[in-house]
């Protein structure tokens, strides 16, 4: 009866003061940043995107790129206000049919007032209007808008979407996402997933190419590859459409040398399904840059992204194994920490250990002895980066990728190779379209296995120095034939 009393007087004060009771929250900003321990203020707080709708005008001579991104989300919180990543110039924000406030807070987040509060739950459509030089534009200290001599290609990791399109910057709020782009008659806009206008004649001398995934993608994930390219359509078995480009300023040897990899994407992707479940998305195939343009290879959603450098020498399949086993390993499970990052690049390393065996060119087991006791001496700065937690400074150092494998392959050898392959894809199947971080892996990976796998994956992900395998005198193992693809394929 007190208490009962005593609850009735504090509810009565809250009306009179206006403090918010449990069920009527008083709207309030949603956060800066996702919470990520090495990026804050990457990704924001508040709601939720669903869908992304990016129709952009692209200007090659002069890079100029203007457009309207509308975004459909849902408030998680009752919100007053919430925050973009975004870097670009913005002439205006509409959030639910009525004009906002916008200001740009820092180099690459917009603070978005909406004319009217929104309620937790409530749909938000955020319309944005912008027009700029991205190419001029520095975030983060850099510009990763890259402007090529006949185009610009839109792919990096972690930062890209500030360039280009504003969004929820964060690989745990994934959208569906449609990308129609206005080029001069003759340019290529190349984009994720599923064509569904190719090259349409829009007025006097533009075409509009459009894109659509529709299953879950990740921001970063996102790309857009504009310039002269060769194109190539075809359907897969299963029905996805497969379209691979191919720079026209390659020279013909590299342009061979490429489509002798990223032509068998669609053999691979098959080959890959075997070891990890089934492909995730409805689209297939591979862009390759001109040699140099962007300097390395970025697994985008659907089509990877490949700098014509990396076959000046030849074919690369492991590089196409690599960013293709990321189809499952970074694109459907996502890091749900950036520091998780081994989680990618791990994996898809071993990929490439696993076709090096298949393809009879050294067994994974010679490839981890031949990292552990050739390639990284006891004494090498490489056991010095941890790859359960690298730093943001590290996030791609070799660590990541080798002792990431190597983690990989040493769990299993400690399971055995039947739970290792249901540990695989129990994670593809458990967090796809999702995000997960290394304890929901090892928890996992416990399950299945029934091993306790602490003081393992404290070893081997956590400690710095190499991990003691209990061999006294390791003989030096013998460079195995595939080993100069891999190491040129750390991607
Ligand atoms: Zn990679």
């Amino acid at each position: 009866m007190l208490r009962r009393t005593v609850t009735v007087t504090a509810a009565a004060l809250a009306v009179v003061l206006g403090v918010p009771s449990a069920s009527q929250a008083v709207p309030a900003p949603g956060s800066a940043g996702a919470g990520d321990v090495y990026y804050p203020e990457y990704g924001n707080g508040g709601y939720d995107v669903a869908h992304y709708d990016i129709r952009l005008r692209y200007y090659p001579d002069t890079d100029r790129l203007t457009g309207t991104t509308t975004i459909l989300a849902s408030a998680t919180q009752d919100l007053s206000r919430f925050n973009l990543d975004f870097a670009l110039a913005t002439k205006s924000v509409r959030v639910n049919n009525r004009a906002a406030a916008f200001a740009k807070q820092s180099d690459h987040e917009l603070v978005v007032t909406p004319a009217r509060t929104i309620a937790k739950g409530a749909p938000l459509t955020i319309v944005v209007e912008y027009d700029d030089i991205p190419s001029n534009v520095v975030a983060a200290g850099f510009t990763s808008w890259n402007r090529t001599p006949d185009g610009a290609l839109a792919v990096n990791e972690p930062e890209i979407a500030w360039w280009w399109y504003p969004s929820n910057d964060h690989p745990t709020d994934k959208a569906s996402f449609d990308v129609s782009v206005l080029v001069p008659d003759g340019v290529e806009a190349i984009s994720n997933g599923t064509p569904t206008r190719w090259a349409a004649p829009a007025f006097d001398g533009w075409s509009r190419w459009s894109w659509r995934q529709d299953k879950p993608q990740a921001t970063y994930l996102t790309f857009l590859a504009i310039g002269d390219f060769d194109t190539y359509q075809d359907t897969s078995a299963d029905g996805s459409p497969i379209v691979t480009a191919y720079n026209t300023r390659l020279d013909a040897a590299t342009a061979a040398a490429a489509k002798t990899s990223v032509e068998r994407s669609d053999e691979i992707t098959d080959w890959l399904a075997g070891l990890f479940g089934p492909y995730p998305f409805g689209a297939r195939g591979g862009v390759v840059t001109g040699a140099g343009d962007q300097g390395f290879a970025l697994e985008t959603q659907t089509r990877p992204v490949y700098d014509g450098r990396s076959f000046i020498r030849g074919s690369n399949n492991s590089l196409v194994v690599h960013e293709l086993a990321h189809q499952w390993f970074g694109d459907s499970v996502s890091v749900g920490q950036w520091k998780d990052i081994w989680l990618n690049e791990g994996f898809a390393t071993y990929a490439q250990w696993l076709w090096s065996e298949d393809q009879g060119e050294g067994t994974a087991e010679e490839i981890a002895d031949y990292v552990y006791g050739t390639v990284y001496p006891a004494d090498s700065a490489f056991w010095q980066v941890l790859p359960g937690d690298p730093g943001a400074g590290d996030l791609f150092d070799g660590a990541v990728y080798d002792r990431g494998a190597l983690t990989l392959h040493h769990l299993r050898r400690l399971v055995g190779d039947e739970d290792f392959s249901a540990i695989l894809r129990a994670w593809t199947d458990a967090k796809e379209f999702s995000a997960g971080t290394t304890p929901e892996f090892q928890a996992l990976a416990e399950r299945i296995s029934g091993v306790d796998l602490d003081a393992f994956l404290q070893t081997w992900l956590y400690t710095p120095g190499r991990p003691d395998l209990g061999v006294s005198a390791l003989a030096v193992p013998a460079q195995p034939k595939s080993w100069p693809q891999i190491a040129a394929a750390r991607h």
